[in-house]
């Protein structure tokens, strides 16, 4: 066995970022910048009025009550053409451009205008700059808005629209092929024949690369069959930029993947010191990174989550692949042997009223029983020992 540091330093350096693309705005969530992005012009790009109401002159509401003379009305996206002078005020809506002369808003719940609109009365005093959101309050003219290897979420990209850029230099997207392999497998709502039962992992496997923003492709169930498998992989490498498969990795006597990825592949073949998920492959078939994963279905996800994330968010330029641990409590002894492996067991964490986690086990902790990982939100890491008694620190690795 070796350990889980080792097996993941390996797929680290075979994952390499991506190829640096411009992709339209719409297409970026998800994705890594690849440069730094500026802005340039400011955001606001005028100054303008956070509220309706009226622009004025600080100095001439500080007596407040007072009447003031109305001289206009400046709509949202309409072009101030008038100054307010001294006992002048201009109706404004949100959004507007501040017209020349006036260095303030009162809102309009503070004042009432005259009925045929040519006065407006304000109730309060107001302090110069009320309600106003000065020209680059968000963003100044030549900032730089996102450095290289930022993460796009939904706020970023409308900052990047903010500032004009419709085009945003990124790490392409991977596409990510997901293979399942085994000749009891079904796919589809057919009843199942003696032996058979559904194909589980391919379709987890596809919403867990949806999920982190990378393409999922689905490349299909494959048998227990050498010229199906080679087939197949060397499409799937040849059409993907990396390549999930799960089965077929262990010592069973059909496990053809293992034949064939060391055919066709530089491949290393792994035991790693986890449970589950001890038996990994990895390596590279025509330079396209392959991650076979064990069948078990919560094996093929623990897998996933310790081996192909990682491999995934480098690909996709993320400066740290791994995702970070959680400090919790154990909500109830978690038991074990000592067996020379870090145990990932499936828990549920709950946030107590301190604010840390306290997490127990979702279920059942066999590798077959995926509706533990159902249930769970977490990998509670387990080290070798004795196990970790309730009330003790254990770290999660949340999902
Ligand atoms: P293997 O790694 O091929 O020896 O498979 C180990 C276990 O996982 C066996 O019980 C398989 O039936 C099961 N298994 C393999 N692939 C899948 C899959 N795609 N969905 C559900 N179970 C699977
Ligand atoms: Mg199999």
């Amino acid at each position: 066995m070796i350990p889980l540091s080792e097996a993941r330093e390996f797929v680290l350096s075979k994952c390499k970022p991506g190829p640096m693309v411009t992709v339209p705005v719409d297409d970026a969530a998800d994705l890594v910048t690849s440069s730094d992005l500026a802005a340039v012009g400011p955001i606001p790009p005028f100054d303008n009025t956070a509220m309706d109401g009226f622009a004025v002159r600080a100095a001439d509401v500080a007596d407040a009550p007072v009447t003031l003379e109305m001289i206009g009305t400046i709509a949202a996206g309409g072009a101030p053409d008038m100054t307010v002078g001294e006992g002048q005020a201009v109706r404004i809506m949100t959004g507007a451009p501040m017209p020349p002369g006036a260095d303030a808003v009162v809102m309009v719940e503070l004042t009432e205008m005259a009925e045929d609109e040519s006065s407006v009365d304000v109730a309060e005093s107001v302090p110069v700059g009320n309600h106003i959101r000065p020209t680059g309050d968000d963003v100044q003219a030549g900032q730089i808005v996102f450095a290289a290897g930022t993460h796009l979420r939904p706020a970023h990209l409308g900052v990047c629209t903010s500032i004009g850029v419709y085009d945003i230099p990124v790490f392409a997207r991977p596409r990510l092929g997901v293979i399942s392999t085994g000749d009891e497998l079904v796919d589809g709502p057919r009843p199942l024949g003696i032996g058979q039962i559904h194909d589980s992992n391919r379709h987890t496997l596809l919403a867990l690369v949806a999920a982190m923003g990378a393409t999922p492709v689905d490349l299909g169930l494959v048998p227990d069959d050498e010229d199906q498998i080679r087939t197949a992989m060397t499409n799937a490498a040849d059409s993907c930029d990396a390549v999930i498969t799960s089965g077929g990795v262990s010592m069973g006597d059909f496990d053809y993947v293992k034949k064939v990825l060391t055919e066709i592949g530089d491949m290393r073949w792994m035991q790693v010191a986890i449970k589950p998920a001890k038996p990994l492959a990895f390596g590279t078939v025509n330079g396209t990174p392959i991650f076979g994963l064990p069948g078990n279905p919560v094996s093929s996800m623990v897998s996933f989550e310790l081996f192909a994330r990682p491999g995934i968010r480098k690909m996709m330029g993320h400066d740290e692949p791994l995702v970070p641990s959680v400090p919790a409590l154990a909500g109830a002894d978690m038991n074990r042997g000592p067996d020379g492996k870090t145990h990932f067991a499936r828990v549920h964490a709950t946030l107590r009223e301190d604010g840390r986690y306290e997490a127990s086990f979702s279920g059942g902790q066999g590798s077959h029983q995926l509706s533990a990982m159902a249930a769970a939100n977490a990998l509670a890491i387990v080290p070798s020992g004795d196990g970790i008694k309730q009330g003790e620190p254990v770290d999660l690795l949340m999902l």
